[in-house]
C-alpha cells in the first residue's frame, strides 16, 4: 500500500514516471533497447526509489542466470518454466 502511494505520488512530479510504467520499461532497459527519453526517466526513477532499485537488482540477476542456464543446455526450456521462474525471482514481495 505504501509502495502505491509513493508510485502515485513520483508520478505526479515533472518528469518523473511511476513504479508500474518502470515495470513495463523494465525489458527494454535491460536489452538497451529503450530510447534515450526513456532511458533517462528510467534511470531517475530508480535514482528515487529503493524498491524498484531492489526490483531492477533481482531482474536483472534473474535475466543472468537464465541465460547462464539456457547457454548450457541442449534441449529447449519450456517457456512456462522460464516465465515461472522469472515471476517466482522479479516478485515485488518480499
Ligand atoms: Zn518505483
Amino acid at each position: 500500500m505504501k509502495r502505491r502511494i509513493r508510485g502515485v505520488i513520483m508520478g505526479r512530479l515533472p518528469g518523473m514516471i511511476t513504479c508500474r510504467a518502470l515495470d513495463e520499461f523494465i525489458v527494454d532497459y535491460l536489452e538497451g533497447a529503450l530510447a534515450e527519453n526513456d532511458r533517462v526517466l528510467f534511470e531517475r526513477h530508480i535514482r528515487f526509489c529503493p524498491d524498484c532499485r531492489r526490483y531492477l537488482a533481482r531482474y536483472r540477476v534473474a535475466l543472468e542466470a537464465g541465460e547462464r542456464i539456457l547457454s548450457e543446455m541442449d534441449e529447449p526450456v519450456p517457456q512456462e518454466l522460464v516465465e515461472a521462474v522469472l515471476a517466482a525471482v522479479t516478485s515485488r514481495e518480499p
